[in-house]
């Protein structure tokens, strides 16, 4: 059996990585031109691991099942990236973009892996400035920064709304340098549906092509899995519609530990959901919350007249306004965390508190703003005893210029103009803190498959702060991998190109067939959505924000009965030799539906409350915290590593022990 030894490097935390990168083997520029090197996923993460490691001289092979990189998930990130310049002089640094991750983790994170990512996070800017990404800048033309959740420090550069499609541009770029040079062979529309080990060894992938429905053999000295998360585990989700776990799911078939599969983000600001057609959340960016206040009406009164459109939001008085989070969190008022703003909102419309017809909505609202900018531009611009009128005008310009974008995209989903009217939000599931386990070296259970990005577990704990996704992809794609997979792929200088013609390829090759051949001849009467969407409804009721033994327990079995019916009921329409999305789809809710009880069950394993992992048995009785999420470090201060053993159920447990050496366990307090 594997055992589970994380490889932190020895010494002080700040020394870690550069005594580790200066002792690592390498592997000489000739030897790296025999190296073969798989890449899965093209998103933030994959993408700038393929560049990079190209540039290094690596053959790599990237795949992506859309028709082009730029179409990764990625491209959907608004908000931004963080990073510890200290551009703003507002007392930033390493150490505390280190601490304020870790403690938005609600420690449930490796403290190594993490101050490395604070570490390589300056970096990551400078890469992407060279790139070209048209970074916001301030007046005087530097780089500018805004707030996000969690932090008392202005560290999150943006470009505009739109931060993770420039990202991915720039990505985007650097990858297509290196096709052009025939350093990545670049394969759209091919999506992996195995991994092949050989003696031990992660040494191909069998991939569909999604166009005509071959089935492909390809094989590399290491093989890199970077393909986002699994938040559509929910149906409903602020992921792209295609998101899947399928290629972490099956690695994990073969041998590599699933970490903490429960940890899931459920986002404060989405646009709440308006019926049962729907299939798709979309986000309101979380710097909205810079600029926006949240509220629901104090009287029920007011809330029922809401309701049934007697009143509009407008015409509710100050006073009659519950800004709950600045009541609740005084310290960081509507900045505080995902997970305890999520609750927050939750809490009062489980009260009887929420704005629309279904009870599901809180204001996001931005007449302050308005005021505060326009007073401030009226100064600038030399305007005295301007009307109210003139402010709002001035205020809304400013606003416009920093989310024009998300106010558009609002009012053409909503049909309400949010300049006139508060935005209505509420919380959705959004990123998957869960993932494949890896080491420091970002390597799975299985030698010489790595996982990056969102797949993995990654540095985020139980709870992920804002504009940290982006700034973990890259950095594990641009400065991480590029490092330790030398070290591995040192080893492999003579080992020569690795044969596809191989038992190991045959069995492998065979079980993606067999499983296509199923659903192509399977007479059921049900579609793939159908059992999603029931998936989805466990999963949001059971495993949602609130989790308890009694519903978890009851979730694992409504799960298996539902796959149990999958099975039986699922049709796929259409021909295996052709594109057929159905077919796609079956595969990837199959192994949502063996996920999502995997899930449930790790939810039931960590009786405490941390981070997005809500335990209703788990909660504070007295004091100041009194009603908020109690931790329990003395018996899960670890990261849960599940092994497969055939049916999710029977799925061991191992256990990483953290150690916290650099930070003292606190309560969470955002008071
Ligand atoms: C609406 C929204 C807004 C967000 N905003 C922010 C933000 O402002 N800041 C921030 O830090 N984070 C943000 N996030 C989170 C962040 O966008 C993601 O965590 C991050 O982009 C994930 O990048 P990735 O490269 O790991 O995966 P992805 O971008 O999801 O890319 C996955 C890749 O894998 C490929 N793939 C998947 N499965 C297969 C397969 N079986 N075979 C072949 N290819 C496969 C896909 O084609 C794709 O290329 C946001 C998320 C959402 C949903």
């Amino acid at each position: 059996m594997t055992t589970l030894n994380s490889k932190v490097p020895k010494g002080p935390l700040k020394d870690k990585w550069t005594t580790y990168k200066d002792k690592i083997d390498l592997v000489n520029p000739a030897n790296k031109r025999n190296i073969d090197i798989i890449v899965v996923g093209t998103g933030l993460a994959g993408g700038s691991a393929a560049a990079t490691l190209a540039e290094l001289g690596y053959n790599v092979k990237a795949y992506c099942y859309q028709d082009s990189p730029r179409r990764a998930h990625s491209i959907a990130a608004q908000g931004g990236i963080n990073a510890s310049k200290n551009y703003m002089g507002d007392g930033d640094s390493d150490y505390r973009l280190f601490y304020d991750t870790v403690k938005g983790g609600d420690y449930r994170s490796r403290e190594a892996n993490v101050y490395r990512l604070a570490e390589v996070s300056g970096n990551i800017i400078d890469q992407c400035v060279a790139q070209g990404v048209p970074f916001a800048r301030d007046y005087g033309g530097l780089l500018d920064n805004r707030s996000f959740g969690g932090v008392l420090v202005s560290r999150t550069f943006y470009a505009k709304g739109q931060t993770g499609q420039q990202l991915l541009l720039g990505a985007y770029s650097a990858m297509n340098r290196q096709i052009a040079r025939g350093k990545i062979d670049m394969y759209n529309r091919h999506e992996m549906l195995d991994v092949v080990i050989v003696e031990g060894k992660a040494r191909g992938i069998i991939v569909r092509n999604l166009i005509t429905g071959e089935i492909e053999r390809h094989s590399a000295h290491a093989v890199v899995i970077a393909t986002g998360g699994y938040g559509n585990v929910y149906f409903l989700s602020t992921n792209a519609m295609g998101s899947n776990a399928t290629a972490a799911w099956k690695i994990h078939k073969k041998g590599a530990y699933f970490a903490n599969p429960c940890f899931t983000q459920i986002h404060p600001t989405c646009i709440p959901r308006s019926g049962d057609y729907q299939s798709k959340l979309t986000l309101m960016s979380e710097s909205l919350r810079n600029d926006g206040r949240i509220w629901v009406p104090k009287n029920k009164d007011d809330v029922m007249a809401i309701r049934e459109r007697k009143i509009k939001p407008v015409d509710i008085a100050e006073e009659n306004r519950d800004y709950f989070l600045e009541r609740r969190y005084p310290a960081f008022g509507n900045l505080v965390p995902r997970d305890v703003a999520s609750r927050a909102a939750k809490e009062r419309c489980d009260a009887g508190y929420g704005v629309n017809k279904t009870g599901e909505a809180v204001y996001l609202d931005f007449a302050a703003a308005f005021q505060r900018y326009g007073k401030e531009q009226a100064k600038i611009h030399g305007i005295s005893n301007a009307t109210n009128e003139k402010v709002i005008e001035l205020g809304v310009a400013i606003i416009k210029e920093k989310y024009g974008n998300l106010f558009q995209m609002y009012e053409k989903i909503i049909d309400e103009n949010p300049y006139k009217t508060p935005m209505m939000i509420y919380p959705a599931t959004h990123y998957t803190m869960g993932g494949v386990w890896v080491d420091y070296n970002l390597m799975t259970t299985v030698d010489g498959l790595y996982c990056l990005g969102e797949a993995n577990f990654s540095d985020h704990g139980a709870n992920r702060l804002g504009a940290s996704a982006l700034m973990q992809g890259l950095a594990d794609g641009y400065f991480v991998l590029p490092y330790t997979i030398g070290d591995y792929l040192s080893d492999d200088i003579r080992t020569g190109k690795i044969p596809t013609d191989t038992p190991e390829f045959d069995e492998a090759e065979k079980e993606v067939k067999d499983r296509i051949d199923f659903f192509m001849n399977n007479k059921g009467t049900r579609s793939v959505d159908y059992f999603h969407k029931k998936l989805g409804k466990v999963m949001w009721d059971k495993v949602g924000m609130g989790r308890n033994e009694k519903g978890l327990k009851e979730a694992m079995a409504e799960i298996r009965a539902i796959r149990e019916e999958f099975w039986k009921e699922v049709k796929v329409p259409g021909d295996k030799n052709e594109m057929n999305l159905e077919l796609e789809k079956a595969g990837r809710v199959a192994d949502f539906l063996e996920l999502g009880e995997l899930f449930a069950k790790d939810a039931l394993d960590r009786n405490e409350s941390c981070g997005g992992h809500f335990r209703e048995e788990s909660v504070e009785l007295e004091g100041e915290q009194k009603g908020e999420a109690k931790r329990n470090d003395k018996d899960y201060a670890y990261v849960s590593a599940w092994e497969y053993k055939g049916e999710p159920s029977d799925a061991v447990l191992h256990k990483e022990q953290l150690e916290f050496k650099d930070i003292e366990l606190k309560q969470r307090s955002y008071k």
